[in-house]
């Protein structure tokens, strides 16, 4: 009995090896076409797929951006803490800060960069960005900061500033610049030389966006593209700054868009693609 059951068990054993056998070649064999365009099995986690680029949705994940609102609401009124004299870079000393300018209408040209400011920093932090504001009020009671400390501003390690302004230039004259950062030709130390060629590309990058969001250029800057070595916030930053002169406040139509908040989202969204436009030029993190 004992060697008739052991039989048993081994033709089983066959029978289920060969069962296995034609499984496999079934399978094997299998249509092979399909092979190639099966779709990839889905990641349970998305952020473990090695294929997925965790960058993509947010374009500026890990980035710290200053933004400086031109100016403040209150400069006016303090005029002797404003027209103090501080280092502009270079060797160069301005005063600490000036009024702005206004429209006609009598919207002061700090209230508009604030308000895009504050579009701007949301929308900087909906792509994944870090932000310091050089200011986080707007206040008739207040002035300042200086130039200086704007262009110290940003923790080491922040990737660049943006500063917003809004001209005060003949009423006829329509539309925005961007300036960059120039040499610095005074005996003091410069920071922002080794930056330059960063800063003049995050200038033109702004430019670009700026132009293909369907903001005209100002007819007094050529190509809409200025550099300038007189700016202590551009003279000082640590880090690679541009200054966009978004519009000009005496022209009405500028006035009109700058005051509207249409206008101020559509300038906030163009300078936040620039900023996008700018790191994803393959700039490595600071
Ligand atoms: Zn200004």
């Amino acid at each position: 009995m004992q060697s008739v059951g052991r039989h048993r068990w081994i033709a089983l054993a066959a029978v289920v090896v060969a069962v296995v056998l034609v499984v496999v070649v079934v399978q094997r064999v299998g249509p092979t076409s399909d092979d190639t365009t099966t779709p990839p099995v889905p990641s349970v986690s998305p952020s473990v797929d090695p294929s997925a680029d965790p960058t993509a949705a947010l374009p500026l994940a890990g980035r710290v951006v200053v933004v400086d609102p031109g100016h403040q609401l209150g400069n006016g009124r303090q005029s002797r803490l404003v027209n103090q004299l501080v280092d502009a870079g270079g060797g160069l000393r301005k005063p600490c800060n000036s009024t702005g300018t206004a429209s006609d209408d009598g919207l002061p040209e700090a209230t508009v960069n604030f308000a895009v400011a504050q579009r701007l920093v949301a929308r900087l932090e909906q792509l994944g960005a870090t932000v310091e504001l050089t200011r986080t009020t707007n206040s008739a009671e207040e002035s300042g900061p200086c130039v200086d400390a704007r262009g110290r501003a940003g923790r080491p390690g922040a990737d660049l500033l943006v500063s917003l302004h809004a001209d005060g230039a003949a009423a006829s004259d329509r539309g925005f610049h961007v300036i960059a950062p120039g040499p610095l030709t005074g005996d003091g130390p410069s920071r922002t030389d080794v930056l330059l060629p960063e800063a003049a590309a995050l200038a033109s990058t702004l430019r670009d966006e700026l132009l293909a969001a369907g903001f005209p250029t100002a007819p007094y800057v050529e190509g809409g593209l200025d550099e300038r070595s007189d700016l202590g916030t551009l003279n000082l930053s640590q880090v690679p700054a541009a200054m966009v002169e978004m519009g000009n406040l005496r022209n009405a139509d500028d006035a009109a868009l700058l005051g509207s908040e249409e206008g101020q989202q559509a300038y906030a969204d163009a300078i936040a693609s620039g900023v996008v436009a700018w790191v994803g030029a393959d700039r490595p993190s600071r």
